[in-house]
């Protein structure tokens, strides 16, 4: 019959076992080793063929499809996408935002073209691939005016998104380069004539995200900050505690009421369809992110990395051992 120290050490050496294939396996996962994988292996997307859309979406061709918010605001989306990435258009009197431009495997100027005759400024919510894929088909394109964004530009606002911010490896799409025309300081008000939006910076899945407000409307693009399904915050230039401090700060300016546009539609949810998130989901992600940091939320799986936020959105991020809070 084993003693209890023979079973204490049998149990240590069980344990010791599992956290070394454990620290193997996350090792793959977090790092530049993951980063390096997981952008090595990337190929294009494999498109849905004629996905079901919900009533109320129109398709525009058979790979754009748009759904109206209101008489001059427009979801605009690509249900053969697997990534579901969204862009808005938001239309005032004297000229339109088109908010994310999607991944570029079509153009979506023609889309854009066919909804408003208002002179257009594309504008990124960030870098990554899937959202600014057609920036070079508009004359006028805005980014978030902040160090590291302005530090990518040429003298004349020429942009190369480097590797590293654009991940288009991830789906073998090569950055296609953009000429910045306006620079959006936080807080700004864009005029649009008759109508304006708010530049809301908003660090934390990547250091030059940006929101945009339309105070009056209530409506709240967010590109990825949040959306519904897997929010992703495991890729280079995310940073937990500035998504905790963003988050923290959107809760108190988020007016009880507004509606958010998320970057990305719960990839789960059939037929495709426009989903909005509520101002109560901006503190449930701040909450949790508290929480993560205080080392009081409870991993929902290991691989990868999820933590819960509520019912509808999850964070897919890494270990907290590898988690930045420090500013
Ligand atoms: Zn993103």
């Amino acid at each position: 019959m084993p003693t209890r120290k023979t079973v204490k050490r049998a149990l240590i050496g069980a344990l010791a076992a599992c956290a070394a294939t454990a620290a193997v396996a996350v090792l793959i996962f977090t790092g530049p080793t993951a980063t390096f994988l997981v952008t090595a292996g990337g190929s294009a997307p494999t498109l849905a063929a004629d996905p079901p859309v919900a009533e109320g979406v129109r398709w525009h061709d058979d790979y754009f499809a748009v759904q109206a918010i209101d008489a001059r605001t427009f979801a605009i989306g690509a249900p053969p996408y697997p990534l579901r990435a969204m862009s808005y258009l938001i239309v005032g009197d004297d000229r339109a935002v088109l908010f994310d431009t999607g991944p570029g495997l079509r153009d979506i100027d023609g889309v854009v073209a066919a909804l408003t005759d208002r002179p257009v400024i594309a504008a990124a919510s960030h870098l990554h691939y899937d959202h600014v894929g057609s920036l070079d088909r508009f004359a006028a394109v805005a980014l978030a005016d902040v160090p590291s964004l302005r530090a990518l530009a040429d003298p004349k606002g020429r942009v190369v998104p480097p590797d590293d911010m654009h991940l288009g490896e991830v789906e073998a799409v090569a950055p296609e380069p953009f000429t910045v025309t306006e620079w959006w300081a936080d807080g700004q008000r864009v005029a649009l004539g008759g109508r304006a939006v708010e530049v809301w910076h908003t660090p934390g899945h990547t250091d030059g995200s940006m929101m945009l407000f339309d105070r009056a409307a209530g409506q709240l693009y967010t590109g990825d900050f949040i959306y519904p399904g897997n929010l992703l915050a495991l890729f280079p230039g995310a940073h937990m505690g500035r998504y905790l401090e963003s988050a923290r700060r959107l809760v108190g300016r988020v007016p009880d009421g507004a509606t958010l546009y998320p970057g990305h539609l719960d990839l789960e949810i059939s037929p495709w369809r426009l989903q909005t998130l509520a101002p109560s989901d901006l503190r449930d992600l701040a909450d949790a992110l508290e929480a993560l940091r205080d080392g009081r939320l409870d991993m929902q799986a290991l691989m990868p990395p999820t933590w819960p936020i509520n019912d509808r959105i999850r964070l897919i991020g890494t270990y907290r051992w590898n988690m930045a809070w420090a500013p």
